[in-house]
């Protein structure tokens, strides 16, 4: 019987082509196959997507080759692609791009192979000796696999002085010596042998989780994604190994995702200690690898050979098979959205697939999205909790100084280091402890801030900060497209102190200078980290006691451990408070928690210090007594009376263009036209100028839709936008569930 198969062409239409399967080849060609396939006059490489008995189509031409024998996509992963560009509204191909790696899709990346030679016999005393006068190079290879015993590489081999390539050529004429090529693989950094770790007990607390976790790890088809909410150093990553440990042991496998800057060697480490001597390989996937290490990481995950994956977003399409866990660690956290087309978010995409698997997922963080919090409110999701640090250390002391006083009492407000901050620094510098001052600043955003009361502008729709454009002379809010002329005096005091203001961390960096010229001073944030290994260097000498006071971004705020570290400043916590997004509240919250977890890890207590002109805002309070239920009831509540998600989905449509007219012209008629194309339960904004107005030399629009129902939402924006015939030089981004609206 005649069988066809549907295959997506690598660098063509989303739709796929149907070509026939050669007799015989049955077996080979399967959902998952990479195959290449006459196109016109070319053969060109394509992924086949499902493989029928029949077609419509005419002129059905064959496949002409298997690129691998075995599929590269297992179904679950094949699935997930299309789950992706149905959720995403992206196309199938694109969405089948991120499951497959360039570095896998494209020939070019084959196994590296490495010659390595030995002895093909005995080579007697008298031979030797009789070479060492007629040909002492070739003498000098053998002594060297004599004392060697076994294959040496080739390069090895003749690199040394006194040795030749021509002299291995002509030990392998003489047919003393054998050359063999074999695949070497290219290891990342952090994957070398590590030795055995002890698992410590399991605290109470510890105990109980993994009871909980355990029947979803046993009986996955009754599994329900498993939230594991433990402050920072509860002993949260013990668990995973724990739950890991048991599914290794049914003969399964696991994957552990991480935001991308926690992904280093020590965490590698963590887990790699305890099962590589096992004799279970681990594997590690992120986008700083080779294009042929990423290569030789998947085949080692799609042969078996490694059955841990520990990854960044990307690594939630490791070709695993019969997973039996998905860890997903501090799952708040941003990284996991992809910022580019397809704009997935690896934590969403892992329970999907978790739920086709079906395997357990356990998601881990101090301070859980809202998003998955209220999936535990409302069942769907259970929630298990670690409240003891582990290392016997007490959460550190929250300290709020309010920089409204200082106004006041006529000091100096281009002082941002407050005189309590400074004296703070100075006891810790005194005692040969470590500081670390942290500043959140984004860059373009600044804050339309009232300096005598500390009211910040916002829109009266929606619980967002307004944005100036200057060139407009507009404050607009981002969300609903509301505007106003920005105001000229504080709308609640009338004081004409009412400003746009920022600090960055190169000020704050030149400030500790002057004021502590003794004192050793490292700043951490992308303008200063552009060198690959400046990251780890510097944080290798904080680690070191090298540096006393580290100024830095979110770099320097996720999963370190420093237990030099007694001090927190956070310069001020207003930065974040006041973007222009629905999400600024619940971020701070978390940054808070975040950074106050750097503090404290040793011996001494630890003390956080936060600088701010609004003392009285719930996210600080709420962080101030370390109290994450009371802070995500309030922040639901209000979520819940504006309608943001979790209680609906946000689509973000940004129209890109080389002048302003184009770009908003685009976002306008797409607007209309999306408005009249969804239900009336579906808001869809204005266009309207985006917060990042230019980028890069392009002008931005964009068109923010919320509804309940996504599906109904990306189904209409897609039809909207095929029968849009839009310029050529007008691009459009859409962002589901985006992570800001900016
Ligand atoms: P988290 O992932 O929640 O931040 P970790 O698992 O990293 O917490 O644990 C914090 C510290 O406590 C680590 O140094 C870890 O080795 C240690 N730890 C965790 N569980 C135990 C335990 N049961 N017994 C002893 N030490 C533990
Ligand atoms: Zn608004």
């Amino acid at each position: 019987m005649a069988r066809f198969a549907q295959v997506i062409l690598d660098r063509s239409t989303a739709r796929p082509l149907d070509y026939s399967i050669p007799d015989g080849w049955s077996d080979r060609v399967a959902a998952g196959s990479r195959v290449r396939v006459p196109l016109r006059n070319r053969q060109v490489a394509g992924t086949v997507v499902s493989v029928s008995g029949a077609t419509s189509a005419k002129g059905v031409r064959p496949i002409a080759a298997v690129m691998d024998e075995r599929p590269q996509m297992t179904p679950v992963l094949m699935r997930l692609a299309k789950w992706m560009a149905d959720y995403y509204g992206c196309d199938e191909q694109d969405a089948l791009r991120c499951v497959l790696p360039r570095a896998v899709r494209e020939t070019g990346h084959a196994p590296l192979k490495r010659k390595f030679a030995a002895l093909a016999r005995e080579v007697t005393p008298g031979e030797i000796a009789a070479m060492r006068t007629k040909a002492p190079r070739q003498a000098a290879i053998i002594d060297h696999l004599q004392r060697a015993g076994r294959a040496v590489a080739a390069a090895k081999l003749v690199a040394g002085p006194g040795s030749s390539d021509a002299a291995l050529k002509a030990l392998v004429r003489r047919g003393l010596v054998s050359v063999t090529a074999e695949s070497v693989r290219r290891a990342p950094r952090g994957s070398e042998e590590f030795a055995a770790t002890r698992p410590p007990t399991l605290s109470s607390e510890q105990e109980r989780a993994l009871e909980g976790i355990r029947p979803a790890l046993h009986d996955p088809s009754a599994n329900k994604p498993i939230v594991l909410k433990g402050i920072t150093g509860s002993g949260k990553t013990e668990v995973y190994l724990r739950a890991i440990g048991e599914v290794l042991q049914a003969g399964k496998t696991a994957l552990v995702l991480v935001p991308e800057i926690s992904l280093t060697p020590q965490t590698v480490e963590r887990f790699a200690s305890r099962f590589t001597p096992q004799g279970i390989g681990v594997a590690v996937l992120h986008s700083h690898l080779s294009e042929g290490e990423r290569h030789d990481e998947w085949h080692r995950v799609r042969d078996g050979k490694a059955r841990i994956v520990i990854g960044a977003r990307g690594a939630v399409f490791a070709p695993l098979g019969d997973l039996g866990l998905i860890v997903i660690d501090e799952e708040h956290d941003t990284s996991y959205k992809q910022d580019e087309g397809p704009r997935y978010h690896a934590r969403d995409l892992a329970v999907v697939r978790a739920g086709m698997e079906p395997c357990a997922v356990l998601l881990g963080s101090a301070t859980p999205s809202l998003e998955s919090y209220e999936n535990c409110r409302k069942g769907k999701y259970d929630l298990l909790e670690l409240t003891h640090r582990h290392d016997g250390c007490v959460l550190p002391v929250f300290r709020v100084v309010d920089m409204r006083l200082r106004s006041r009492d006529g000091e100096r407000n281009d002082q941002f280091i407050s005189p309590k901050l400074a004296t703070a620094i100075e006891s810790r510098l005194a005692k040969g402890e470590q500081t670390i001052l942290f500043l959140n600043r984004r860059g373009f955003f600044t804050v339309l801030a009232c300096k005598a009361c500390g009211k910040t502008v916002e829109c009266p729709n929606c619980s967002i900060s307004l944005t100036l454009h200057r060139a407009e002379d507009r404050a607009r809010c981002h969300i609903c497209g509301h505007a106003e002329k920005p105001p000229r005096r504080c709308p609640q005091c009338h004081d004409p102190q009412i400003a746009f203001s920022g600090v960055g961390t190169e000020k704050v960096e030149a400030a500790v200078r002057k004021m502590f010229p003794k004192a050793r001073v490292a700043r951490m944030d992308s303008d200063t980290m552009t060198r690959k290994d400046a990251y780890h260097e510097t944080l290798g000498a904080f680690r070191a006691r090298k540096i006393d006071i580290l100024v830095g971004t979110q770099m320097i705020a996720k999963g370190l451990h420093f237990p030099g570290v007694t001090l927190v400043g956070i310069i001020s916590a207003d930065s974040a408070l006041h973007l222009p997004d629905f999400r600024a509240g619940e971020r701070t919250f978390q940054l808070l928690v975040q950074v106050a977890g750097r503090a404290g890890r040793g011996d001494a207590e630890g003390e956080v210090i936060v600088q701010t002109f609004t003392p009285a805002h719930p996210s600080l309070q709420f962080a101030k007594s370390h109290d994450f239920d009371g802070f995500a009831g309030h922040e639901l509540e209000m979520r819940g009376n504006f309608g943001h998600p979790p209680y609906s989905h946000i689509v973000l449509i940004t129209a890109r263009a080389d002048t302003a007219q184009k770009a908003e012209f685009a976002a306008r008629t797409l607007a209309q036209k999306l408005s009249s194309a969804v239900p009336p339960s579906v808001m869809v904004s204005p266009a309207a100028p985006a917060p990042l107005a230019r980028v890069r030399g392009m002008y931005r629009y964009q068109v923010v839709a919320r509804g309940k129902q996504i599906r109904l939402l990306t189904k209409a924006i897609r039809g909207t936008l095929k029968a849009l015939k839009l310029p050529k030089d007008v691009h459009i981004a859409v962002d589901v569930d985006p992570m800001a609206v900016l």
